[in-house]
């Protein structure tokens, strides 16, 4: 197998975003900005909020963090975002994911004004992404793209098939997939799906996001193909400090003797979605300054 390491890929978006940041500021404009909202004390919430402040520490963007215990009211959440959607000082808006039982997620992420959102998740940008217009790409696949662009992984003319037909994940790499540009043929994969395998075996690319491991193996695919694993799966594990180990949804020992090559968990496609959000909170900054 080829592993398909992300650090580098990761470290070149952020090596990127602060060039061009240093050169926006020089300019005359103010550090870009991100407000980021987390409902609860969800440890991999909390985890993945603090890479986000220290990205922007980082990068010397603002940052704003606003916190609610785990049993705000809905309507605390959405006045603090008519707060947000209105600040000048605020460039980018991210609302932690999952929110508590409670909270209507679609109706926060609708409030989020589609110009503040970094996330890309609004009705607004998913539709603008649909029709390949300028919008704020979900960070997962547009850190995807990335991946296949630094490892020169051409879509054009090939077979993708895309595992999970989530509204973060799977739904916007697939519509991203299929634009003029990338042109890709692509076919998106569901637990209805009868025969994955069947799928699976002649795709040149396979994006797996199901959120369950060994959700394939080396025998679903060509012995040439790529594998862009995207889960994020924990498996207890008692020799771990943690108690827990990660795991995708690739079963990627299986892999070993072949001539795949596939992105590792860790150290894979996790790595881009950081750097990702940091270059849409910038892109948001330009936007905003006309
Ligand atoms: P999700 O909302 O639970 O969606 C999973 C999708 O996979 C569903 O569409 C489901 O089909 C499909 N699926 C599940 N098992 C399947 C199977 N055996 N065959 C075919 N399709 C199957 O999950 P998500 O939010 O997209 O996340 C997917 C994984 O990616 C998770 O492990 C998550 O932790 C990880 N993730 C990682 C990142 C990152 O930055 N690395 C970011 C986001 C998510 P149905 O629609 O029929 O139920």
């Amino acid at each position: 197998m080829i592993r398909l390491g992300c650090k580098s890929v990761a470290e070149n978006v952020m090596e990127k975003v602060a060039k061009e940041t240093e050169l926006f500021i020089s300019e005359g404009n103010r550090a870009p900005s991100l407000a980021v909202v987390l409902v609860g004390s969800d440890p991999a919430s909390m985890t993945y909020v603090r890479k986000k402040k220290e990205a922007c520490e980082k990068l010397g963007f603002l940052h704003f963090q606003y916190n609610f215990d785990e049993d705000a009211a809905e309507g605390d959440v959405l006045a603090l975002l008519d707060e947000l959607n209105e600040r000048d000082d605020v460039d980018g808006i991210l609302v932690q994911l999952p929110l508590p039982e409670g909270i209507n997620e679609r109706k926060i992420i609708e409030h989020i004004n589609p110009e503040k959102d970094v996330d890309g998740f609004s009705p607004i940008n998913i539709g603008r992404l649909l029709i390949g217009e300028d919008c704020f790409v979900p960070c997962t696949p547009k850190g995807i793209l990335e991946i296949l662009r630094y490892f020169s992984v051409d879509t054009a003319g090939k077979k993708v098939v895309v595992i999970g037909r989530s509204n973060i994940v799977g739904k916007p790499m697939a519509a991203l997939l299929m634009q003029k540009g990338l042109d890709a043929t692509v076919t998106v994969c569901n637990t209805k799906t009868p025969d994955l395998r069947k799928e699976t075996e002649d795709a040149d690319i396979v994006i797996v996001a199901t959120g369950h491991p060994d959700t394939i193996d080396s025998s679903y695919v060509k012995n040439d193909a790529v594998v862009i694993d995207v889960g994020v799966n924990r498996i207890a594990d008692a020799s771990r400090e943690k108690g827990f180990r990660l795991t995708g949804d690739a079963d990627y020992a299986s892999f070993e003797n072949t001539d795949v090559k596939i992105t590792p968990v860790p150290g894979g496609v996790g790595l881009m979605t950081v750097s990702m959000l940091m270059m849409n909170t910038l892109e948001a900054a330009k936007r905003r300054r006309g």
